[in-house]
């Protein structure tokens, strides 16, 4: 099964999934970059798969469908271009002979959910398609969601498989990475893992997927019951967060004002 990025906007990735001419796409905000792709590749597109409602994720979704005859996927509770088939937390989607389980992640949106794919073909490591909840060394803003709720979803796919491929709807690495060096400046893989990635963008080249295991290691807001990273928001801050939900609500609101 191959597995390619397609760069779309300033900084969305549209994930393709295709193998013997077929063809799924997650998150297609415009219809162009995907109708391209399926003609480089010979491949007829047979799904889509939205993780939540934001015109980004789901612009291309109608243009697609009537082009293709490609079954939608979405969250449940959420308002995608119609029709599609309405999936929540513990439903399995069967696409390209392959079944995602849905997992629930509010906090971006109060409906997010992600798709997780634990046997994608024979050695082939499981995928994550978690749109903008988890990002590589950073997460989503919390538009609809709460902290604890945001916390939660985040911490649920940080218990996938450490080889799982994280493949996330945005290139935010490089100003996640800034942000998480002020975090944790004495994080040694985070420092090597910024040096990786800005050789990669230098050439142009997608930092992800990324992976569940490299994420423990850097995403801080995966780190939130780490001594360091509680120690530097409560200096940060001038707080002193009592719990992992009140360190990860001061950790998402510094983000927010960092430059
Ligand atoms: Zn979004
Ligand atoms: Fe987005």
């Amino acid at each position: 099964m191959k597995l390619t990025p397609l760069p779309a906007f300033e900084d969305n990735y549209f994930w393709m999934l295709h193998e013997s001419g077929k063809a799924l796409v997650v998150d297609p905000g415009d219809a162009a970059p995907v109708q391209a792709a399926l003609q480089r590749l010979g491949a007829k597109l047979v799904a889509i798969l939205v993780t939540h409602h934001h015109r980004d994720h789901t612009g291309g979704v109608n243009a697609l469908r009537e082009a293709t005859g490609a079954v939608v996927h979405g969250p449940a509770s959420e308002a995608i271009p119609g029709p599609f088939n309405p999936q929540r937390g513990g439903d399995t989607v069967r696409a390209l002979g392959l079944r995602f389980e849905v997992i629930d992640v509010p906090g971006h949106t109060a409906g997010h959910i992600a798709y997780y794919c634990n046997n994608p073909g024979p050695g082939e490591a499981p995928l994550l398609f978690c749109g903008d909840t988890l990002f590589s060394a950073g997460c989503g803003r919390l538009f609809e969601g709460t902290p604890a709720q945001m916390l939660a979803s985040l911490e649920r796919l940080s218990a996938l498989p450490g080889d799982t491929r994280v493949c996330c709807a945005h290139e935010y690495t490089l100003s996640n990475l800034r942000f998480a060096r002020a975090v944790e400046p004495d994080n040694a893989p985070l420092a090597a893992y910024q040096a990786q990635c800005e050789a990669l963008r230098a050439q142009g080249t997608p930092t992800l997927p990324s992976t569940v295991a490299l994420e423990r290691e850097v995403n801080p807001f995966l780190r939130s019951r780490q001594a360091g990273v509680v120690q530097s928001v409560a200096s940060a801050r001038g707080t002193d967060p009592q719990d992992p939900v009140a360190v990860f609500a001061a950790l998402r609101q510094w983000k927010n004002e960092f430059r």
